[in-house]
């Protein structure tokens, strides 16, 4: 079985995870995490985990932290994943779950917000599964009432911190002369096996015109007017394209066609979402949103998972073009130093990295590490010892 990203289950022994109540050699100290990614649902929370290079350990914390962590690594970045309490989301809790996770991790400089959000078609020719990424975020609806009733946005736009903003002009720098490697990124990854809900679905991409209102009684838009649809060209050759523009940002789920466009018009977005806004208060976020509908009354959740995974697969890309600092090399070193140990209560367990485009090969047995660095298969064995908890 080949595979180019770390199963979870399988990368670390289960009884490590079960007697983590002392710091594994394996795991970073918390100060030596770099990156917040938030997730508003545990889809796109499971679309985090299945790229990534590694899984650490999660160490006690503070209670005052109502946060549930998913920590791992990326090309030696140290990140920390974060996902909104379940059934609850907007702008307010976004910035909850941040506030906490700074807190905890206190050298995190950067933030994604990674996860589905809804299209604005008349902006751009965007599809399902598409990539919006917000270099602009705009929080919709706040404002004021005026004297005649009309509301008055009044939010200031935020942008992203300079290094991702640098980061994103170099990525798009390369995707001038070759495509975006997000779908060969998830194409890999351990959530697109061929039985998974995060392939991409078989529900028609369908886009109605904006004044046509899905009726809503009827499940689907399988009854829907057939002749309302908007004829668009097929996408050739297949990949994910990735839009860059604003993104509106607010605690009111979309789904009315005519108000998308209007507001989309006034304020020049091409993408609506509900955390961006609350999350860019407490740090710089960069909100990177698989598009999973139109933002009218026609949309469903057929394409949420895979939308998710689609973001995910972006940002994984991203991340592989950061600079990573001195003090994270050192970090990323130190904590990759293992504790070597021959007492019964320790364990032997595989560690696989594949840190390159080519496909690896996981081994669940005792003794043997697959390292991939390269663009091809490649096999170089190390053994590492996990010293457990006791
Ligand atoms: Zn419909």
């Amino acid at each position: 079985m080949a595979r180019s990203f770390n199963d979870p289950g399988q990368h670390f022994d289960p009884k490590g995870q079960r007697c983590g109540r002392e710091r594994s050699p394996s795991a970073p100290r918390y100060d030596h995490y770099t990156i917040a990614w938030i997730c508003a649902l545990y889809i796109e929370m499971a679309a985090a985990r299945a790229i990534l290079d590694e899984i650490h350990e999660v160490r006690p914390k503070g209670f005052e932290d109502t946060n549930s962590y998913v920590l791992g690594n990326i090309k030696g970045h140290n990140i920390v994943i974060a996902c909104l309490p379940v059934g609850q989301y907007g702008t307010n809790n976004a910035a909850t779950v941040a506030t906490n996770l700074k807190r905890t991790f206190p050298g995190i400089h950067i933030g994604l917000m990674v996860g589905i959000g809804g299209g604005v078609p008349s902006k751009a020719d965007i599809r399902l599964g598409d990539v919006v990424v917000g270099t602009k975020v705009v929080q919709f609806d706040l404002g004021k009432i005026m004297g005649d009733g009309k509301f008055e946005r009044t939010a200031i736009p935020k942008t992203p911190d300079q290094l991702l903003g640098t980061t994103i002009a170099k990525l798009r720098s390369k995707h001038e002369y070759e495509p975006s490697r997000a779908l060969s990124i998830l194409q890999q990854s351990l959530i697109t096996r061929p039985d998974s809900e995060y392939n991409q679905p078989s529900t028609p991409d369908q886009l109605f015109q904006a004044t046509y209102e899905h009726r809503s009684q009827l499940p689907n838009c399988n009854d829907c007017d057939q002749s309302r649809l908007i004829s668009r060209g097929e996408r050739v050759p297949k990949t994910i394209t990735i839009h860059y523009g604003a993104i509106a940002s607010g605690n009111q789920v979309m789904r009315h066609g005519t108000t998308r466009d209007n507001i989309a018009r006034e304020l020049d977005t091409i993408c609506f979402e509900m955390e961006a806004a609350g999350l860019m208060n407490v740090l710089p976020f960069l909100p990177i949103r698989g598009i999973c509908d139109y933002s009218d009354s026609h949309k469903t959740k057929e394409w949420q998972k895979y939308a998710a995974a689609t973001a995910a697969a972006y940002a994984r890309e991203l991340i592989e073009e950061l600079p990573m600092a001195e003090d994270q090399k050192s970090a990323c070193s130190a904590s990759s130093v293992w504790t070597p140990s021959s007492t019964p209560e320790d364990k032997l367990f595989n560690s696989f990295h594949n840190s390159g485009g080519g496909v690896m090969n996981v081994n669940t047995g005792s003794g043997t590490q697959n390292n991939n660095n390269g663009g091809g298969n490649q096999f170089s064995g190390a053994i590492h010892t996990l010293h457990l908890a006791r």
